[in-house]
């Protein structure tokens, strides 16, 4: 018999709907799988045992009552450790915020709360989600729970890991270059990154802000649809958020799909993905899509402009974190300029603090004009074509990651680690929703990633899609 953690979201949102089990059950099963299972995978970095059997107690009398908030009322889930949420430590997995205690909720964990949802704990992460591999994090590694010698890859690492680990059934992270979806990838479940805007930033430690996006991370799309409408709309907290339409049309006939050439044929692409996105397009071919190949602005560009901007964000961002407001002040400081220059020397890794000294230069006279409004500049061009290849196609379809997960502590330089972003920071630059999908095998016997992206506000589409290739995957 299928235990428990094995079902999915729907099959959970069913059980509890026909009394089969109740959310206490249901709670305590995840604690005990956490309990045995996650000292391996590492992916939570604080539970919340009683807090959640509360919640899931209260969600039981709910019910009993007829009285549900939702269909997620009852369902435990965990959040990353850069969303904030009141009375639980939120450490963005850094130094500097080893001992924050938030004061307020997320607006997407007070969605899921007004929603009945029973918050399990914290998930490990990249330090302030500066990172691909999970590895960068004051708690030590998230391993990748279908192949312990692998990176889970980040920076929303504990949760993919402790949704493909089954010690929940979603999970949020977040996604500002890729961090939802290339984990997902290679940890084997689904990873969306909504629409800019789509769901409330309120409450997310920014890292870029004008990349931020809260994202979830599912066993399956339909999962993902789910979660998706109790987050989506418009929060007075964020001014960036959008009135978000009223259901966008789903799949048309034929489907019209752009394979964009320089993500299959560019350097780095690893055989086995080229062969997964092969497959996914036969896959489509097979259900009457139209396929063409296209072509976007070098990645290579889209890349350094990523990097130029999210750097630039990151090191204005990161200045409020000065030890005098929040979280660690240095003991060894005599001067206020020792204090603020010892806190963030102590408080901060290594690759947080090489992105605030490359972003602080890049804002420096001389370089704006060289580096940052050509980055600017390329971003606009990004957006404009991604605006005309949506004027004529519904969806991009290209690898999630240039390679699946590969062995955890493989010595990379800073610019071979960027390259794990090469495919997903398109969608960041322009703002437009896409996803991770599992399809195709590594070497390793680990799954692979294939990424969609729609034109803005059409994630109903993007989910059927995925749909389409959840169902070939099992062929
Ligand atoms: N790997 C990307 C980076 O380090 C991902 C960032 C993210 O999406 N949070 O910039």
């Amino acid at each position: 018999m299928k235990k428990l953690i094995e079902y999915t979201l729907q099959e959970h949102i069913n059980a509890l709907q026909a009394g089969e089990y109740s959310s206490v059950d249901l709670t305590n099963a995840y604690l005990e799988r956490i309990a045995e299972n996650d000292a391996s995978v590492n992916a939570f970095v604080w539970i919340d045992a009683k807090g959640a059997l509360e919640a899931a107690w209260a969600s039981d009398e709910r019910r009993r009552r007829g009285a549900a908030l939702s269909q997620l009322d009852g369902i435990p889930y965990a959040v990353k450790d850069n969303l904030c949420v009141k009375g639980m430590r939120t450490t963005c997995a850094s130094r500097i915020l080893e001992n924050y205690i938030a004061p307020y909720d997320a607006t997407a964990v007070s969605r899921l709360r007004e929603s009945g949802a029973v918050l399990l704990g914290k998930l490990n992460m990249d330090e302030f989600a500066m990172g691909s591999t999970g590895e960068l994090s004051i708690f030590g590694a998230t391993a990748n729970p279908l192949h312990p010698a692998l990176v889970s890859g980040g920076s929303s690492s504990g949760s993919a890991a402790a949704v493909a680990a089954l010690e929940v059934p979603f999970a949020l992270g977040s996604d500002t270059g890729g961090s939802v979806r290339q984990p997902a990838a290679f940890c084997g479940v689904v990873g969306l990154k909504p629409t800019y805007g789509a769901i409330s930033r309120y409450g997310l430690i920014g890292f870029a802000p004008s990349f931020d996006c809260v994202g979830l991370l599912t066993r399956n799309a339909a999962d993902a649809e789910t979660v998706f409408s109790a987050l989506v709309g418009k929060d007075p907290h964020d001014a960036t958020t959008l009135d978000y339409p009223q259901q966008t049309p789903l799949l048309r006939h034929p489907l019209r799909i752009a394979v964009v050439k320089e993500l299959l044929e560019g350097e780095g692409v690893s055989e086995e993905v080229r062969v997964s996105v092969q497959r996914a397009i036969h896959a489509f071919s097979k259900q009457g899509a139209e396929i063409q190949t296209i072509s976007l602005p070098s990645p290579q560009i889209a890349l350094a402009a990523y990097c130029v901007l999210s750097a630039v964000e990151a090191s204005s961002n990161l200045a409020r974190f000065d030890g005098i407001r929040y979280g660690r002040r240095s003991k060894n400081a005599d001067t206020l300029f020792d204090l603020y220059a010892n806190s963030r020397g102590e408080g901060f890794g290594m690759e947080v603090k090489r992105r605030i000294l490359f972003g602080t230069c890049m804002l420096t006279e001389e370089r704006r004009k060289i580096y940052l409004e050509r980055a600017a500049y390329a971003r606009n061009q990004i957006r404009e074509r991604m605006e005309e290849i949506f004027s004529s196609f519904d969806l991009i379809l290209n690898p999630t990651s240039p390679t699946g997960a590969f062995p955890r502590g493989s010595k990379q330089t800073p610019a071979e680690r960027r390259e794990a972003d090469l495919c997903a920071v398109y969608a960041n630059l322009a703002g437009n929703p896409a996803l991770s999908v599992p399809f195709g095998t590594s070497a390793y016997g680990t799954p692979l990633g294939i990424q969609l992206t729609a034109a803005p506000c059409r994630e109903a589409l993007l989910l059927a899609a995925a749909r389409i290739l959840e169902e070939a995957s099992h062929e």
